[in-house]
């Protein structure tokens, strides 16, 4: 068999490292490019064990030739597979430049899906590329999909707060936040969790890899973690995806798809808990502001999704420095969306992407500055 060339864009990141342990497994693929930011340490530990020729990042590494840009390090490498996982907006970039230069995009950044989901849609269509989702819950959708689907339903942990009492939510730290109780990932996504922003994401990510109108998407809490994704077909049968929380396997099944080489933990039927419940309003209300925002039938709908993440992005990184509370975040987003949805009635192309999220980012800093000097 020959070996499928691989390029990791974030490699340094909680899905790029566990995609280099998924490779380290499996025979048959060869990592032939790696993107970092700042993290030259794990960066040169990956390239010294790897051998990897090729590198893109913020620090000069020994040995290697060093690119400038994505597309110079894709240009030169022509991977069979990019795995996309560069974390936040700086991850739509990354993945526009990776549809012209690969075969498969193995799709961790969902931010790509938000902010730009038509335009990666239509480079995957001019340009022949598979996508294949790593998040959990998509590739759980992707592997029961059919031709008769009516709805799907994907899980979420509940994140942090799941069961603190609704009187409190306002003031927690973010060391509080960052004790996610299922998944280990990195501290924006975790705190992304506990307000259900993640998961409002996955949901405009599911309505983009697989057509689906929002409707049709429902969202369920499964405390375990341990249920990702159901589909309900239209002969009635319902096919559920399960298994315990691990990104490795996604990672692994959007490498080695259509087959699969990977093995791991195998659960036992005591672990396997099925409990579905309902999202509360009043605990996660930025969700359920965000699926308003999102599910609007105008041309606005992209517009708002763009500032919505770019609001958040920021937000996030303000209450992390604890310089504002837990429910600050929903203010800042809340405004920063109106605010650009009064000043964009549409995107037409991809660089309205971008001054979009620019401008965004502006407002958020704007109405941030204000709200800490009082
Ligand atoms: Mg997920």
């Amino acid at each position: 068999m020959e070996e499928k060339t691989v390029v990791i864009l974030g490699v340094t990141g909680s899905i790029g490292t566990q995609t280099v342990d998924v490779i380290g497994k499996i025979p048959g693929f060869k990592i032939v490019g790696i993107s970092f930011g700042k993290n030259g340490t794990v960066a040169q530990g990956i390239l010294n064990k790897f051998q990897v020729r090729y590198y893109l990042g913020d620090v000069e590494l020994n040995n290697g030739t060093r690119f400038e840009c994505t597309k110079e390090l894709l240009e030169k490498t022509l991977p069979d597979i990019v795995v996309s996982a560069v974390p936040g907006f700086d991850g739509v970039r990354a993945t526009l430049d990776a549809m012209q230069y690969t075969k498969r995009l193995a799709l961790a950044t969902k931010e790509a899906m938000v902010c730009a989901g038509p335009f990666v849609k239509q480079l995957a269509r001019e340009n022949g590329v598979e996508i294949v989702p790593v998040d959990s819950e998509h590739s759980a959708i992707f592997q029961m999909y059919e031709s008769n689907v009516d709805h799907i339903v994907i899980t979420a942990s509940g994140g942090a707060v799941r069961d603190v009492p609704l009187d409190k939510m306002n003031n927690l730290s973010p060391e509080e936040i960052l004790k996610h109780p299922t998944w280990n990932m990195g501290k924006r996504i975790t705190i992304d969790s506990a307000t259900m922003v993640n998961k409002l994401f996955e949901v405009v990510e599911a309505h983009e890899l697989f057509d689906l109108p929002y409707e049709k998407i429902d969202v369920r809490i499964n405390p375990s973690s341990f249920v990702h994704g159901i589909v309900f077909l239209k002969d009635g049968t319902i096919k559920i995806h399960a298994g315990k929380p691990d990104m490795r396997v996604p990672i692994a099944y959007a490498l080695t798809y259509p087959s699969r080489q990977y093995e791991s933990y195998v659960s036992s039927v005591e672990e396997f808990d099925t409990c579905l419940l309902p999202i509360e309003k009043e605990r996660y209300p930025l969700f359920f502001y965000g699926l308003g925002v999102v599910s609007a039938r105008d041309k606005g709908e992209l517009v708002r999704r763009i500032a919505f993440n770019s609001a958040d992005e920021v937000a996030v990184e303000y209450f992390l420095e604890r310089k504002i509370s837990f429910g600050g975040i929903y203010q800042t987003i809340r405004t920063v969306v109106e605010k650009i949805d009064s000043e964009f009635s549409t995107v037409s192309n991809i660089e309205d992407v971008f001054n979009i999220d620019m401008l965004s980012r502006r407002y958020a800093n704007e109405f941030l500055k204000k709200l800490t000097d009082n």
